[in-house]
């Protein structure tokens, strides 16, 4: 876990940096102020004198926080740091270790690793910083006597007060960082998904792709190894002359019309995808070869049927298909290649017929 969190690449921000990250560290800020202002009232009530210095942290913060947008998140945490250092060394030097001024240093530890886009050996120096710190002031607090002496009730107010700051401050912090993950991994599964049905879908037809067909074919027959199945190539008849005689545009919509004949016909007998230019593979799961060329029988009746208009001009077509039936022990690629020669043996005998 240690030696994976010390290979981490350091993401690519782009410039900008993450809504969340610039939100908890102005939360922080916003709390941090509210518990600088709550320590002013404290401090001075117990020590029955005015300590000004906790206003003046506030009043640091509060500029900071004002000029939040122009500071870079690497520059907003270090000031949020040496702010925090000096506090809590003024806090432990003042009062004591017993009164807990030092725990606001535990909010550091979990900015440092969510907040920072930097390489591991940097959050981890400045993880060690903090340690160091905390050792630092836990030795000078225990050996050294409170310059201000309190009693033992302030003392229990100030541990209660720096205890539930501390508790707020990471609990406020802990609640952005996994909403935030995991609307972050919601919208990255959405995204996925939609890549990938983007990935296998024409976009002209709307069909799936020869991509995603292999894949569908592929897993149909990994799951049902000894289940019958057959395939078909159909391929538009000199499709090119409709190209070159009503245009690109005509010959698109050809492909069109005749994809969406092929889903409204395609109910649960086929799946159907657009193989290739004006070629359509079909699938036929649990049917044999008759009936495979009988459903193919009725699609290339159909085709020839369909009436095309395209711009005032009315035309029609003819497909040729070759169909192969699966022989349990040739991969599912020869057989493709199969009902591929097949077609071509239709096109060389005249095109507009069913090979199979
Ligand atoms: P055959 O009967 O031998 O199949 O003749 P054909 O003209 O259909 O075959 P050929 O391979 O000579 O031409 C196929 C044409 O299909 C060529 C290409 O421009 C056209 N085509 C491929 N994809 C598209 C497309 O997305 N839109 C349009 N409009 N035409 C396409
Ligand atoms: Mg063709
Ligand atoms: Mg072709």
């Amino acid at each position: 876990m240690f030696l994976s969190f010390l290979r981490q690449q350091v993401p690519k921000s782009g410039g900008e940096i993450p809504y969340y990250y610039q939100q908890s560290i102005r939360i922080n800020d916003q709390m941090l102020a509210v518990y600088f202002f709550l320590s002013f009232v404290l401090i001075s009530w117990a020590s029955r004198q005015f300590f000004f210095l906790p206003i003046l942290f506030q009043l640091l913060l509060l500029l900071k926080l004002y000029f939040q947008k122009k500071l870079s998140v690497r520059l907003s945490l270090l000031a949020y740091t040496l702010l925090v250092f000096a506090w809590c060394w003024w806090y432990v030097v003042c009062f004591g270790w017993s009164q807990g001024g030092q725990h606001i240093l535990t909010v550091l530890i979990l900015l440092v690793f969510f907040c920072l886009y930097e390489p591991p050996l940097t959050k981890l120096a400045y993880f060690l910083a903090i340690f160091a710190m905390r050792m630092y002031l836990f030795q000078y607090g225990t050996s050294h006597a409170a310059l201000i002496p309190l009693d033992d009730f302030s003392c229990f107010l100030m541990q209660m007060v720096n205890t539930s700051a501390m508790f707020l401050i990471l609990a406020s912090c802990c609640i952005i960082y996994s909403s935030n993950l995991q609307e972050t991994e919601r919208q990255l599964l959405l995204r996925n998904q939609q890549l990938k049905v983007q990935a296998e879908t024409d976009p002209l037809t709307k069909l799936i792709n020869r991509r995603g067909f292999l894949s569908l074919m592929n897993q149909y027959v990994e799951q049902n190894p000894q289940a019958m199945y057959c395939v078909a190539i159909a391929d538009i008849d000199f499709f090119k002359r409709i190209n070159d005689t009503y245009g690109h545009n005509c010959g698109d919509y050809t492909l069109q019309r005749l994809a969406q004949l092929f889903l409204e016909r395609a109910a649960d007998k086929y799946f159907v995808s657009r193989w290739g230019g004006e070629e359509f593979c079909f699938f036929f799961p649990d049917v044999n070869i008759d009936e495979a060329g009988q459903i193919v029988m009725d699609l290339l009746f159909e085709v020839r049927r369909m009436e095309l208009e395209y711009e005032g001009k009315r035309f029609s077509i003819t497909l040729t298909a070759g169909v192969e039936e699966n022989d349990y022990h040739s991969p599912l690629s020869e057989l493709i290649d199969s009902a591929d020669r097949k077609l071509y043996q239709g096109k060389q005998h005249g095109r507009n017929q069913i090979v199979f």
